[in-house]
């Protein structure tokens, strides 16, 4: 057996290693010198606000008005209040899947029943819309969109999403929960929000944050743009759970979203990353794997690792080799079965470059290992 490792190499994280900029970390400590440390407006500062607007308004081609716009402590919150907005006891949500691995939980918790959409087989791994139609009728409520995804890194292209929305609008009443967390971070392709389709704008609701492009996970602070009635229930939902979203996590929001450079991570670094990454993985036996379009993850498929074509034993359980590779070998990634795909694995590659080559060694040293076991 080989040397254990120690120093574990955490390929599982759910951020990219970006550093909080420092226009956010100096807005943060001059509106504690201030004082703007009580409670905030409900559904934020309007300050944020109007920041919020005008990025929606100049990167996304969506118009809000203030009344359609609220902030919350991260993006999942966001998603759990607007869901507990919409939701009525056993209403369908549809979540292509594989999935971010808080949908399903967040779903429930506000009342409603996840339906899943294998998207594995689709060209890309894009949802189609033969699928999406299979699944809507009158109880679905909403259907979440998640472009770039998280794990698959599949973008969405701006044909596909009408196509979507118009199959939407077709068979059910449901609104669309266009969660645009990753949108900095597109390889090929590029970033289009379906709200500002204006067919589509009455039912659509955008969901965003600062948790990933700037680095500042630990800030808490999401916001969603979206029709006036549904975004105000939201807003009274965060106001009975917490009041509003901490006042200093806001103005670190406003000082990042206001702030031109703020993003210090160019995306070219990352597609590098990624390229680094596919590379290394796919020379590998029995490992699947392709470059995603966008986002900070590969998604890869390990249902073969182990097992030579035509070797007559069944693939490995599911999430035996990501146990093996962090035991014995010191590398975490993410088990696939929390994504909706058990024999796949996620790993990130968004983070530094010594972490990110040293894991990418030992993964390739674990499924090495794996083939010589008997
Ligand atoms: N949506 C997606 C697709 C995510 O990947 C995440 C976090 O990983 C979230 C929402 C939640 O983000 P936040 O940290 O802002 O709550």
């Amino acid at each position: 057996m080989s040397e254990l490792h120690y120093d574990l190499m955490d390929l599982s994280v759910g951020a990219p290693a970006i550093r909080t900029p420092r226009s956010a970390s100096d807005a943060a400590i001059s509106a504690i010198l201030a004082g703007h440390t009580t409670y905030t407006p409900r559904r934020g500062i309007p300050e944020l606000l109007a920041a919020i607007r005008f990025k929606f308004d100049r990167v996304n081609g969506v118009a809000f008005t203030e009344d359609e716009i609220f902030v919350g402590a991260g993006a999942k919150h966001v998603l759990f209040c607007l869901l507990s907005a919409i939701l009525k006891p056993g209403d369908e949500v549809v979540v292509p899947s594989p999935h971010y691995v808080g949908y399903p939980g967040l779903v429930r918790r506000a009342g409603g029943v996840p339906v899943f959409v294998d998207v594995r087989a689709e060209p890309d791994q894009v949802l189609g819309v033969a699928a999406l139609a299979k699944v809507l009728g009158p109880r679905t409520r909403a259907v979440i969109l998640n472009t770039p995804s998280n794990p698959t890194g599949a973008v969405i292209p701006a044909a596909r999403l009408r196509e979507l929305g118009t199959c939407v609008r077709a068979h059910s009443d449901a609104y669309i929960i266009s969660d645009e967390l990753y949108e900095t971070f597109v390889y090929e392709g590029e970033h289009t929000s379906i709200a500002s389709m204006s067919e589509f704008a009455a039912a659509t609701i955008v969901v965003n944050g600062v948790s990933k492009t700037y680095g500042m996970t630990g800030w808490r602070i999401g916001y969603a743009g979206g029709p006036a009635d549904v975004i105000q229930h939201a807003v009274t939902i965060q106001a009975e759970l917490s009041n509003c979203p901490s006042s200093i996590g806001q103005w670190a929001g406003w000082g990042a979203i206001t702030d031109p450079e703020a993003s210090t991570e160019t995306v070219a670094v990352q597609r590098a990353r990624r390229d680094r990454a596919v590379a290394a993985l796919q020379g590998l036996p029995g490992v699947d794997v392709s470059p995603p379009s966008g986002g900070i993850y590969l998604f890869a498929d390990l249902t073969h690792v182990g097992r030579d074509p035509g070797d007559p034993r069944a693939p490995l359980p599911p999430g035996e080799f990501v146990d093996f590779a962090e035991a014995v070998h010191g590398v975490r990634l993410g088990a696939g079965a929390k994504f909706g795909a058990p024999h796949h694995a996620r790993l990130t590659f968004a983070i530094d470059d010594d972490v990110l080559d040293e894991g990418l060694t030992r993964i390739s040293e674990a499924v090495a290992e794996v083939y010589r076991k008997p």
